[in-house]
């Protein structure tokens, strides 16, 4: 049985503040301030470059690789770290493009991530053979998904609504139809049990900073199905994917399976940071995870129906359609939510006019909920948000 006590105390939480957030930057787990110091006085500063051996930060990005594999279900040596999750997109849309070589049409949604969309955009005019980057509605995907699909590319969670797609049927649906499939987990690993392996997904990314707490900025991940693994070439050849990196040979081998999903240098302090994070997740139970999610948001949206009706549910109302997340809309939104946030209520805004709003248990519990809602009716009844100060966007919403 997992402890969300336990786990609460295992943050660093500013006091006073009720932190709805951790769907966009996950909060500070307590272990990573000593390994950062670690990593950067005893193997930095006293090992030089010696720690590359001698402190393993060559295979840093298997190691916590396999770690995040446990998250979603898949197996040792099928998952590495590296880069972001926009790049990720790029090299697991290019290799399964090159996997399914007789298709021309890339299928996703219109509730995918912009970025997932936009390095999508750029690999196909980059490839210039006629692609065609097909953008339908997220309840539409199924229909569809024909034989002229070469890749589905989606994400199983929706960023705004919290919308959770069927992912083992649309794969199901996919591969009878011949299509490779790339899921981005973004809003999945940490939040939901997810199954890779069982799901018979072809390529899977995602980002640590979201649910996983791995700090702004932190590694993405890739999966890529062990049938494939040896066989996906990588767009991005760079040296740590190569065979052998330090033979310096004047040609690319790519590495053996997962390896080869590497590019540059891995990013040693985030790494460190991000497998300092990971602690927070030993022992704790995906399933326990989803069920107390789950309860926390039919509480939540059951108190702001009844207290805050101005406020319209976004997200379905079926939890089991449904991330780990619940959105609101708004026609103020953004104001509501500065005015929120200036009361120590934090969530985001999601133009045009969403509210959203992560439930995390890991560090979230039903005082929380019922704390950020007494705030949010405070706001909405006092129109304590039609106030110029809350009216003017930052560069980051
Ligand atoms: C958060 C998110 C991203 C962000 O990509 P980065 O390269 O890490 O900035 C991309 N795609 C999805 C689906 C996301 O939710």
């Amino acid at each position: 049985m997992t402890d969300f006590a336990t786990t609460r105390g295992l943050f660093k939480l500013p006091e006073g503040i009720i932190y709805l957030d951790g769907n966009s930057l996950g909060p500070l787990p307590r272990g990573v301030e000593r390994r950062l110091l670690d990593t950067v006085n005893a193997e930095w500063g006293d090992r030089l470059i010696r720690a590359w051996n001698e402190a393993d930060w060559m295979t840093m990005p298997r190691r916590i690789g396999d770690r995040i594999g446990r998250l979603i279900g898949a197996p040792t040596g099928s998952v590495v770290m590296g880069d972001t999750l926009s790049v990720k997109v790029y090299q697991a849309l290019a290799s399964a493009l090159e996997l399914n070589p007789e298709r021309r049409v890339v299928l996703t949604d219109s509730g995918n991530f912009p970025s997932d969309i936009y390095m999508a955009e750029g690999l196909l005019a980059s490839l210039q053979r006629d692609y065609e980057l097909s953008i339908v509605a997220p309840e539409d995907v199924g229909a569809a998904i024909d034989e002229t699909v070469a890749v589905l590319l989606l994400t199983e969670v929706d960023y705004r609504t919290g919308r959770r797609h069927d992912m083992p049927a649309l794969i199901h649906k996919a591969h009878a139809a011949g299509a490779l499939v790339v899921w981005d987990l973004a809003h999945s690993a940490g939040a939901l049990p997810v199954d890779v392996t069982g799901a018979d997904t072809d390529f899977a990314i995602g980002c640590t900073y979201k649910y996983l707490n791995g700090g702004p900025g932190s590694p993405a991940f890739i999966y890529v199905a062990p049938r494939f693994a040896d066989q996906a070439r990588p767009a991005l050849s760079g040296w740590m994917g190569h065979e052998a990196p330090f033979a310096f040979d004047l040609s690319y081998r790519p590495g053996a399976g997962i390896e080869r999903m590497r590019v540059g240098t891995p990013p040693i302090l985030a790494l460190a940071a991000l497998d300092a994070a990971l602690d927070v997740w030993e022992g704790v139970d995906m399933a326990a995870i989803r069920t107390a999610s789950l309860d926390l948001a039919e509480l939540f949206i059951a108190e702001v129906e009844s207290r805050c009706p101005d406020l319209v549910l976004a997200s379905p109302r079926d939890g089991t359609r449904r991330g780990s997340q619940v959105s609101f809309r708004h026609p103020d939104g953004y104001a509501v939510m500065q005015a929120l946030i200036a009361r120590g209520v934090i969530g985001d805004f999601r133009a045009p006019d969403i509210l959203r709003f992560g439930l995390t248990p890991l560090y979230i519990d039903k005082r929380d909920i019922i704390g950020a809602v007494d705030v949010l009716v405070d706001v909405i009844d006092r129109r304590l948000w039609d106030s110029p100060e809350y009216t003017t966007k930052g560069l980051v919403t």
